[in-house]
């Protein structure tokens, strides 16, 4: 199969579909791997090291999107991507389609096969092509919030780990999924003290498990949620309820009561944000303060760490992509079903049921 992979045009998205190094797979497999001119430059990968991977570099994407039989990406098509696109070409990358009726309509019109990232499944109901962005995040919340903590940031100058004889910093991360469990494994690393907050007693369990005496873990109700934000220098907000906003857990009036120079990462920002007074913000101008607390709401953290971003996607991409070149698209969904919870979109029609019901597609 011929693949291709464009550069990403979205505002400020520095990764790539694929690397030099999931290139290289797709050659050994026997497919033909066209990738645009600069598409690697966010991560550091030169146009070289694709071709000594024994890929052909593009002159722009045209060459691409017209002569590619899949096209692999990472960002949903931008409008004029999607005027490209075409029957019977494969795309392969995050969509996010519910939300998003333009794009779906576009994609409808131009009759591609479109498999989203975001759909495909794992074990046990798991999004495993969504998995590693939270990992990135959740280890992000505590770089960020360690920084936000200095005094120059607006935090109360306290040093997460704290020194011999002094107090480490507290540490509360609410939600112990796949975000707080990652954001704890770095705030028990760096010797802070940590506390995680979950409503699931079996997650609770598998934290307490994993993190023994480092972490210490608590049910989340109100009276607990209040103390632990309460005495802590870094809050972090990690809570996820599928398919629904974030609920609000920090209420402005709770925020009040926290120490003043104390720092909030709302990493479920991209929800809605877990804290009343959480209102998205970029990489250029991440922080803002309000009643003396630092606020730390990124939408697109794993967009700072590109290069380990891009990496950790294609370890999760790659083997389906192989899959698909190696036997076709059709052959690939129907040897495995996970991949197949993947199609969106194909020849004119909404096929995937939740986006299909959202936008008012027959489906
Ligand atoms: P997850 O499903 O693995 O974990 C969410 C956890 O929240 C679950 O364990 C659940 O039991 C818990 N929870 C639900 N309600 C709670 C409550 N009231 N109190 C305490 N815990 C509660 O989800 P995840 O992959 O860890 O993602 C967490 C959030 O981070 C999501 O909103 C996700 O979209 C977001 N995210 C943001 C970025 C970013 O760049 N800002 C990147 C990746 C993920």
């Amino acid at each position: 199969m011929r693949v291709g992979c464009p550069k990403e045009i979205k505002n400020h998205e520095y990764r790539v579909g694929l690397t030099p190094e999931s290139a290289r797979e797709l050659v050994t497999h026997g497919h033909e791997v066209w990738i645009e001119s600069g598409a690697g430059l966010g991560i550091g990968a030169s146009d070289e090291s694709y071709i000594e991977a024994g890929a052909k570099i593009t002159d722009g994407p045209d060459p691409i999107f017209a002569e590619c039989e899949m096209v692999v990406k990472v960002k949903e098509p931008q409008a004029v991507e999607r005027a490209k696109l075409r029957e019977g070409q494969v795309l392969y990358t995050y969509l996010h389609l519910a939300p998003d009726p333009e794009q779906t309509s576009d994609l409808v019109k131009s009759g591609v096969t479109a498999i989203a990232y975001e759909t495909v499944t794992g074990a046990e109901g798991s999004l495993p092509l969504l998995k590693p962005m939270s990992q990135v995040a959740g280890r992000m919340s505590v770089q960020a919030g360690a920084t936000a903590l200095e005094k120059a940031h607006g935090g109360r100058g306290v040093l997460l780990g704290g020194v011999p004889g002094v107090m480490p910093a507290k540490v509360t991360v609410i939600g112990g999924g796949v975000v707080g469990f990652n954001a704890a494994q770095m705030a028990t690393g760096l010797a802070a003290d940590v506390t995680i907050l979950d409503r699931n007693p079996e997650v609770l369990e598998k934290l307490a498990m994993h993190f023994e005496s480092r972490a210490k873990t608590r049910f989340s109700n109100l009276s607990n949620l209040q103390e632990a934000v309460c005495e802590a220098d870094l809050v972090i907000g990690a809570v996820l309820i599928p398919g629904a906003a974030a609920p609000k857990l920090v209420s402005r009036d709770l925020l009040k009561q926290m120490q003043p120079g104390a720092v909030l990462v709302d990493v479920a920002i991209d929800q809605g944000g877990c804290f009343e007074t959480s209102k998205a913000t970029t990489h250029a101008q991440p922080t803002y303060v309000v009643d003396d607390v630092v606020h730390y709401c990124v939408a697109n953290m794993p967009g700072a760490v590109a290069r380990t971003s891009t990496y950790a996607l294609n370890n999760v991409t790659l083997p389906h992509a192989l899959r698909i070149a190696d036997l076709g698209w059709k052959k690939a969904l129907r040897s495995d079903p996970h991949l197949a919870e993947g199609l969106n979109v194909h020849a004119g029609s909404v096929v995937y049921k939740a986006v299909a019901e959202e936008l008012g597609y027959d489906h």
